[in-house]
């Protein structure tokens, strides 16, 4: 980072090599700080030059990095992990991201947390794998061997800027692959704090990181075969223009996209318990999360007592300054979501529901929404769309079947919940249509497990062993006498 000389602070979006460099046609966009409205930061980002050099840097760098052991690659995630926890640099990242998304910072925190814990597990990961198998066919001697994918397009989005990257490069550096990393322009500040942290661990060219005009800065990089694998965190919309770019070059993929998540009160549930359950994974990320529980599913016997419940939550929030340990409730992170989710609450009276619009003391400026509560919609925005803010969906059911056939209709199918007598809901839980649950719990994710969308959610797995696989091949050699 450095200072402009004005009060704007100017972000170099391009790093190559370790070093920040100044890009051949510079891409502007202003930051915006969701608590005030105010500019943060003027990012200075590059384009095609920039992203060609830090391909090329990645392919020089690539066989030393796939050759390097990899307890000593695991060495080199130790010693991001172990920065991303030290102070000042955990504290500095967690205001940064609370600065730039309007994340309540404890949670931000939390998220620096998770990032060191993903380097620390894919660390553990590598070690643990044997590299080589062997099987025996009569006159044949079968060795199987896991080779780095090669070099990795990685592009993130803002809503976790330091935690999605850090599922997605920590995994990729273990396996042995050089990283092309593009995060958000809405949140840059952080990811490119992130890559400077990495960038410090290991060889020159391993990771290059180009903030510019994304179609411009991921298409430079699809295009070119030397770019073995992507593995995109965003929006469904995006996710498909990149999923047809990968078809030129059969590019391996991962994508992680939007969801619409049911949440499941079973009719043996306390009603109270489960408003508060709902509050933690309604109002996380104040509501931008792509596991944000979005259908709430009540049974009819249920649904005033459970109203009543979440409407006393959500009348208690305290909305303001995500930098303040009160605040419960911090700002959404583009300027147009406040009058977005109210368009929503709109369409869904429209459609019949009952739209219970919490009157919380708003702060005077920023982008803040109020929460809204949406009872029985008929249909429309509510229902079919991700909503990505305090806005959640009510509808009652007399009919558990009823409510599998809608999970499973719905175009997502990323993250659920289920609240009710564990073993019961935990059948339930498997049987919805999604890639993760949490029973009784808001969150279920976790470094060591699989992390997948089904349907328009995404293809391929974040996290666990698998996590690992997605940027590993298998390579297969029968030997005669
Ligand atoms: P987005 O799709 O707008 O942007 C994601 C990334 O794609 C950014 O880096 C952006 O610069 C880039 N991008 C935008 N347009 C592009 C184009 N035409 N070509 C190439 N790249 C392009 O998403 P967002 O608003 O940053 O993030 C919110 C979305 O991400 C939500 O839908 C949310 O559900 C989803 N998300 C999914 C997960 C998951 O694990 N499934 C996690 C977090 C967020």
């Amino acid at each position: 980072m450095t200072t402009t000389g004005t009060e704007v602070e100017a972000l170099v979006g391009a790093r190559i090599n370790g070093q920040p460099v100044r890009p051949a046609r510079p891409w502007r966009t202003t930051v915006i700080e969701p608590a005030t409205g105010d500019p943060l930061f003027e990012l200075v980002g590059g384009g095609a030059t920039e992203a060609r050099v830090v391909l090329d840097e990645a392919e020089r760098a690539e066989r030393g990095w796939a050759e390097t052991a990899p307890a000593a690659r695991a060495e080199a995630l130790r010693g991001i992990a172990s920065a991303l926890r030290s102070d000042p640099e955990a504290e500095g990242l967690a205001v940064l991201i609370s600065r730039e998304t309007g994340k309540r910072i404890a949670e931000s925190r939390a998220e620096v947390g998770l990032s060191a814990a993903f380097f620390e597990w894919f660390a553990d990961a590598i070690r643990s794998r044997s590299g080589a198998s062997h099987s025996v066919v009569p006159g044949l001697r079968h060795e199987v061997i896991q080779r780095p994918l090669g070099i990795v397009a990685v592009l993130t989005p803002w809503n976790f800027p330091v935690s999605i990257p850090a599922r997605k490069i920590a995994p990729a550096l273990a396996a042995g692959c050089p990283v092309l990393f593009k995060p958000s322009e809405v949140a840059p500040a952080s990811a490119l704090r992130l890559a400077e942290i990495i960038e410090a661990h290991v060889p020159a060219g391993v990771v290059g990181t180009v903030l510019g005009d994304p179609a411009e800065v991921s298409g430079t990089w699809l295009d070119d075969p030397r770019v073995r694998g992507l593995t995109f965190t965003g929006s469904t919309r995006v996710g498909k223009l990149l999923a047809a770019q990968t078809a030129a070059n059969f590019t391996r993929n991962v994508f992680e996209l939007g969801g619409n998540a049911p949440f499941v009160v079973l009719d043996d549930a306390d009603p109270v318990r489960a408003a508060d359950v709902l509050a933690v994974a309604k109002y996380r990320n104040n509501g931008q999360s792509c596991i944000a529980a979005q259908q709430v599913w009540v049974p009819q016997h249920l649904v005033d007592d459970f109203t009543a419940a979440f409407l006393r939550v959500t009348g208690e929030l305290v909305l303001g300054d995500p930098l303040d340990p009160d605040t419960t409730l911090g700002p959404l992170a583009l300027p147009g979501d406040p009058a977005r989710i109210a368009e929503i609450a709109q369409d869904a009276a429209r459609s019949g529901a009952d739209v219970v619009t919490s009157d919380v003391t708003l702060p005077d400026r920023g982008h803040y929404a109020r929460p809204v509560l949406c009872v029985n919609p008929a249909g429309g925005r509510a229902v079919e769309e991700e909503v990505f803010g305090p806005l959640a969906t009510v509808r009652s059911y007399t009919d558990l079947g009823e409510v599998l056939a809608a999970t499973s209709a719905d175009r997502c199918g990323l993250g659920g919940y289920v609240i009710g007598e564990p073993v019961r809901a935990t059948a339930v839980a498997q049987a919805l249509d999604v890639g993760i649950v949490g029973v009784n719990n808001a969150t279920p994710n976790a470094p060591v497990v699989p992390f997948g969308g089904l349907k328009q959610s995404g293809l391929g797995w974040e996290g666990g062993q698998i996590g690992l696989d997605a940027f590993l091949t298998w390579h297969t050699t029968a030997v005669g006498a």
